[in-house]
Parts: structure tokens; C-alpha cells; sequence
């Protein structure tokens, strides 16, 4: 498959890189010039529990120098970037190619439908870790999995040839005509514990250095979810408990993604997250009040940051 990543930082190198071993033709495409140019020189090196290594023969550069149009086209730039990315590449969109989104929060489906038809568009979701350590340089420790689906959730070619491609780069993927259920526990999981940190500066593991801590994570966790509910979506309420108390508890140094970008002064996905969550808890008449405060606390550290 002609595979091209739009967003080749974290994920989409990790995702690029396996996908490149394991036979598939990748062409990175991002806008940090410093990281493609380290993958041009000396290839994408991947530290993952499967070794220390360096991934050659990826093509890696700017939207304007990519040439073709993929079979798929895989979207992983932090989702307020969505938009502008997808337009940079529009030309490069073919009728034949299909769109897939794993990022996390809610609204990926909907950024993906203003660019591309919407039976093109497999939407997903991945628990797979990633950071970036340094320019040209991915770490990925642990075990993940993806979950995919066609966007009606009705069973398609397309989207399980996608899963067997991705399963056979060692993603453990699978199409799954329930992927919204773990899209939004997902979202209920990082609602919890993104923007609590985000906020707080605290890692994953200080939230329970005081009482309020984890009681905050759970409330969270329980408004996301009555809202999945009010969109007729099914969730496992214990089981994503149970996520967030294991995070709290064994990934206690983990500084999660939004932390990071409030630290270096970037926007963050809160938007997509608590951002997307208040807006459909109004349109379904509940109130999430835990979500509505952290969305104004970040909102008001971005502007701080955004202000210098
Ligand atoms: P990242 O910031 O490392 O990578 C995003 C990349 O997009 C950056 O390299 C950035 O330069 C690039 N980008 C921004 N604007 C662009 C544009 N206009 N054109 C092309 N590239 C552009 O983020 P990440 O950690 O890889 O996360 C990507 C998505 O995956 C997010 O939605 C995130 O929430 C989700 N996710 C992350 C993890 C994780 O462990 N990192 C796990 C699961 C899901």
C-alpha cells in the first residue's frame, strides 16, 4: 500500500516507521523541517520494546514537495492542525484515497468530512504510546492497540484491508463497528487525566498527592461519559475507571501530552477533548461542570502563554 502520514511527529513517525518495516511504501509529511531533515539524513531512529533502530527508505518532507495520491492517507497532527494540513494536501487527495483518523478527542471525523467525502473517511482510535526524542527520533515503550471502523460503523472492505495492513506492522489492529465506544472512553480518560495535569502541572501519578485528586478524575470521567450515553453511544463506565486509577498508579512519572504542550507554550487539544464534550452536554441539556471549569482554566493558560 502507498501509504502517506500527515503529522509525522510522534504517532505519525512511530506509525510510518513500523508500517515502512513492514513492507508498505511511506512518505511522511510534516511542517518541523529540523526532524524531516533528520529522517532524510540518517532515517527515522525507533526505540520501541522491539529494539533500537534505524528505519530507512521513508520518503520525508513538506506538503508543497509531495507527489501522488495515496491509498490511505493516515491524519496525525494534533487536531487543531487538521484543517490547515488537510489543505495543504488537498491536491493529493485521490477519489481512490481513504482518510484515516487516530487522533485522539472528538470532532477528527467531522474535520476529515469538510476535505474529503465522507465514504472515504475510517475513523479510529489507538492506545499506542509515543513521544518524540529529539529531531528524527521516535521512543515508544509498552503495548497498544487500534481500533478502526468506516464512519456509518457498517463493515467495509476498505476498512478491514486498513486493519490488516496496520496488523501486520505489529499495531494490533482490528475493524471494529463499536470504535465510538472507544473513542469516547478514550476521550473520558484524557479529559480526566490531560487536563488535570495540564492545569495543575502535576504528573500522572501527583494527582493523588492530595485527597480532591482522584475523586476529580472520576467525576470527569462519569460527566464525559453521561454524554457519550446522551449520544446513544455505549461505554464501559468501570473499565475506564479502572484505566485512569491505573495510570495514577503505575505511570505515576508520566507527564501527559497536554502537560507538555502548556509547558513549552503551545496550544493544546483541549478543544477537542473538554472542548467537544461541553459542546454536545449542552446540546444534550447536561451539565458537566468539572469539564466546563478545566476548559476555561486552559483556555486562560493559553492565553496567558499566547499573550508572552
Ligand atoms: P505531535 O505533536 O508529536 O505530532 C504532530 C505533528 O503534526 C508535529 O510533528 C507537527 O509538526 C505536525 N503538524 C502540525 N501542523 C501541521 C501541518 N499543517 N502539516 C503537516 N504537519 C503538521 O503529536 P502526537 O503525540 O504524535 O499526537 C498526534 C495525535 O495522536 C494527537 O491527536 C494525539 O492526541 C494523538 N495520540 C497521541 C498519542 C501519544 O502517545 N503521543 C497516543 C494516542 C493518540
Amino acid at each position: 500500500m502507498n501509504i502517506t502520514i500527515l503529522g509525522a511527529g510522534a504517532m505519525g513517525s512511530l506509525f510510518g516507521g513500523l508500517l515502512a518495516e513492514s513492507g508498505q511504501t511511506v512518505t511522511l509529511l510534516d511542517i518541523n523541517d529540523t526532524h524531516l531533515e533528520a529522517i532524510r539524513l540518517q532515517g527515522l531512529r525507533l526505540e520501541t520494546d522491539s529494539g533500537d533502530r534505524r528505519v530507512g527508505g521513508l520518503i520525508a518532507c513538506r506538503a508543497e514537495q509531495a507527489t501522488g495520491q495515496p491509498d490511505l492517507l493516515l491524519v496525525f497532527t494534533k487536531a487543531q492542525h487538521t484543517d490547515k494540513a488537510l489543505r495543504s494536501i488537498a491536491s493529493h487527495i485521490g477519489e481512490h484515497t481513504w482518510v484515516l483518523t487516530l487522533q485522539n478527542g472528538l470532532g477528527n471525523a467531522e474535520a476529515l468530512c469538510r476535505h474529503v467525502a465522507p465514504e472515504r473517511v475510517i475513523i479510529g482510535m489507538t492506545t499506542w504510546p509515543a513521544d518524540m526524542a529529539g529531531p528524527g527520533h521516535i521512543r515508544s515503550h509498552g503495548q497498544g492497540v487500534v481500533r478502526i471502523s468506516s464512519l456509518d460503523g457498517i463493515e467495509c472492505q476498505a476498512s478491514n484491508q486498513v486493519a490488516a495492513v496496520l496488523e501486520a506492522a505489529g499495531l494490533q489492529c482490528r475493524a471494529d463497528p463499536q470504535v465510538w465506544s472507544s473513542i469516547w472512553e478514550k476521550v473520558a480518560f484524557n479529559a480526566a487525566l490531560n487536563s488535570l495535569c495540564a492545569v495543575t502541572g502535576c504528573t500522572v501519578g501527583q494527582l493523588d498527592a492530595a485527597p480532591q485528586g482522584v475523586p476529580l478524575a472520576r467525576a470527569i470521567v462519569l460527566e464525559v461519559l453521561s454524554v457519550a450515553q446522551a449520544e446513544g453511544v455505549t461505554t464501559d463506565t468501570q473499565r475506564c475507571l479502572d484505566s485512569v486509577a491505573h495510570a495514577i498508579a503505575h505511570h505515576r512519572t508520566h507527564k501527559p501530552s497536554m502537560l507538555q504542550d502548556v509547558l513549552a507554550g503551545r496550544p493544546t487539544e483541549i478543544g477537542a477533548i473538554n472542548g467537544e464534550v461541553l459542546a454536545r452536554a449542552r446540546q444534550a441539556g447536561i451539565a458537566v461542570p468539572h469539564t466546563e471549569t478545566l476548559l476555561g482554566l486552559l483556555r486562560l493558560i493559553e492565553a496567558r502563554s499566547a499573550a508572552g
